[in-house]
């Protein structure tokens, strides 16, 4: 990123590169690039000594799995973001762009976690972050139905999903399963079980919990959410697809973010211009070609 030139530089422009004005004159709180909420610990021990130095001494943990350093003084942001960048943790993104990418920890560490929730949450930052758009754009990747990070509460949102198949041949009957799902998916009839899909999250509890593996992954995946936010008239994301790769949920995002570049009118959140347009019509133009499910 090149170097801030506060003479040549104006407000809106300091904002949409991190900078946030203050209510204090000449005092700008510097947002962090933070992919999926994640720092090391000399990363962490680096910007401790960044916001003692030229901050207030502290820093704020945002909403958005974000860090910032508040009360910076407009006269010390070229050398802070000298300092940030040395530190690997640069100034990130405010205003009409595509904003810190958030991820549940997933996999990782998670028992319930589907997916590598950091790693795609690092394709996606790859790929878009700070993309110039109409509006503000939030992604979140969550690992499992239970859905922490807030998928259907962003712009887009991806969530890791197990659809499961019972191999009645198998069925002991045990009633485990029934007992395991927590959306009373599974029903037993005849001492055999079988799911209601309507009600199934696609977690994938009950094939954990079978003592006699009767259950097994038919495929493991992401669901895409669409159109989702927060603020002052809240909206839920929709349901747009399911595929099962990283590199496809990419590639329906590049698809989505090109069509909002044409279609979102001046301000105006994906979700608002989805329903403004139909979120039919979005969705056939979004999956011409698309090998989801
Ligand atoms: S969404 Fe699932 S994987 Fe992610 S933290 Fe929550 S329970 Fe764990
Ligand atoms: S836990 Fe397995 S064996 Fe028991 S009822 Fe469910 S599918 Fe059948
Ligand atoms: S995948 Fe989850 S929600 Fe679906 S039947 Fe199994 S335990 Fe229930």
């Amino acid at each position: 990123m090149s170097m801030v030139v506060l003479k040549e530089i104006d407000e809106v422009s300091l904002k949409n590169s991190g900078y946030i004005k203050q209510r204090q004159k000449d005092m700008f709180t510097v947002r962090l690039r933070v992919p999926c909420g994640n720092v090391t610990s000399e990363q962490l021990i680096g910007i401790g000594h960044i916001a003692k130095q030229f901050g207030g001494g502290y820093v704020h943990i945002t909403t958005r799995q974000g860090v910032q350093i508040p009360n910076v003084n407009v006269n010390d942001l070229d050398n802070i973001t000298e300092e940030l960048q040395f530190n690997c943790t640069p100034p990130g993104s405010s205003g009409p762009h595509v904003r810190n990418i958030i991820a549940c920890p997933g996999n990782h560490e998670c028992t319930s976690g589907i997916i590598d929730t950091y790693g795609l949450g690092g394709m996606l930052d790859g790929e878009f972050f700070k993309e110039k758009m109409h509006v503000k754009m939030k992604f979140a990747v969550t690992g499992c139905p239970n859905g922490c990070a807030k998928p259907q509460a962003n712009d887009f949102g991806v969530m890791g999903i197990i659809k499961c198949t019972i191999n009645s041949e198998e069925c002991s009957g045990c009633g485990i399963c029934t007992d395991t799902c927590p959306d009373k998916a599974i029903i037993l009839k005849n001492e055999k079980a079988s799911i209601i899909w309507d009600r199934c999250k696609l977690c994938g509890k009950c094939a954990k919990a079978c003592p006699s593996d009767a259950i097994s992954e038919d495929f493991r995946g992401y669901k895409i959410f669409v159109g989702g936010k927060n603020g002052r008239n809240p909206k839920l994301g929709r349901e747009l697809i399911e595929v099962t790769s990283s590199h496809e949920v990419v590639a329906i995002f590049r698809k989505i973010i090109n069509w909002s570049k044409k279609n979102n009118l001046s301000r105006e959140r994906v979700g608002d211009c989805i329903e403004r347009i139909g979120f039919e019509k979005f969705k056939h133009d979004m999956l011409l070609q698309e090998g989801g499910t």
